[in-house]
């Protein structure tokens, strides 16, 4: 029980009665808001595991066509080694010195170009020895992101369980502590709470209602002062309650 409501000794008791019921509901409220921003939670660590996911693929596939262009590569040194064997068959087989001269110059221009090629090679495997290092750490982050989703899920998962118990608890005891109060009071205090928002029971604040802040009369302050009668600030409807220490009713939460 909140203690503002005990020191409240002439206190309403409709009033002090609302006042628990209306901390009990802004928890409520309070607790709804955590457990709608939960699924937005998951949804935000699963993207980010699936963005690391997303920058490992395109590093597999760049390695690959690092691969695919080398394999070529390879492929042509190969077909241009095979041109240079024919190339000496024909000069072991021709009688012709011109000729030979002529496939020797041949020769040497493919050995040239090979050379170029290997080159080229060489090149693209030091780019996918570098590329190694990348791939390895964008698969260290993937582990990473994934680690931390799994645990944040089921994290997001108790805190789910949680609230959710929580909240059935307070249905309960709202449902307990309604029961107790008359029905025009509650029905008042509930159309009060559509149309206002959490803060409908306030204090009295140096001589104005805590809610809209508009002066009251003397006679509504005297009025709540006696805890005799419920009274309403007659510009915004809220419910009023006074007490010698002004508590007002958000300071009430334990
Ligand atoms: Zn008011």
């Amino acid at each position: 029980m909140a203690k503002g409501v005990k020191m409240a000794g002439l206190m309403n008791e409709a009033i002090s009665q609302l006042l628990v019921l209306q901390d009990r509901d802004s928890k409520a409220t309070r607790l709804e808001a955590e457990l709608e921003s939960i699924d937005p939670e998951r949804e935000k660590t699963r993207r980010e595991s699936l963005q690391a996911q997303q920058v490992l693929e395109q590093a597999k596939q760049a390695q690959m066509q690092l691969e695919v262009r080398r394999k070529d590569l390879e492929n042509e040194v190969e077909s241009k080694k095979e041109q240079i064997r024919k190339y000496s068959q024909q000069q072991l087989e021709t009688k012709k010195n011109e000729e030979y001269q002529a496939l020797a110059r041949e020769i040497e221009h493919v050995r040239k170009a090979i050379s170029e090629l290997e080159d080229q090679e060489l090149e693209l495997m030091e780019e996918q020895e570098a590329f190694k290092a990348k791939l390895a750490e964008a698969s260290q982050v993937v582990d990473a992101a994934k680690a931390s989703e799994a645990k944040l899920l089921s994290e997001l998962d108790e805190r789910e369980k949680n609230l959710g118990t929580e909240l059935d608890e307070l249905d309960e005891e709202r449902e307990t502590l309604a029961e107790a109060i008359d029905e025009k009071t509650l029905t008042h205090y509930e159309r009060l709470l559509d149309t206002k928002g959490g803060r409908v029971v306030v204090g009295i604040d140096h001589g104005s209602c805590g809610g809209c802040h508009m002066k009251l009369q003397a006679q509504e302050i005297v009025n709540a002062k006696s805890g005799r009668e419920r009274v309403a600030c007659t510009n915004c409807g809220r419910l009023l309650y006074y007490t010698r220490e002004m508590i007002l009713a958000n300071e009430l939460e334990d």
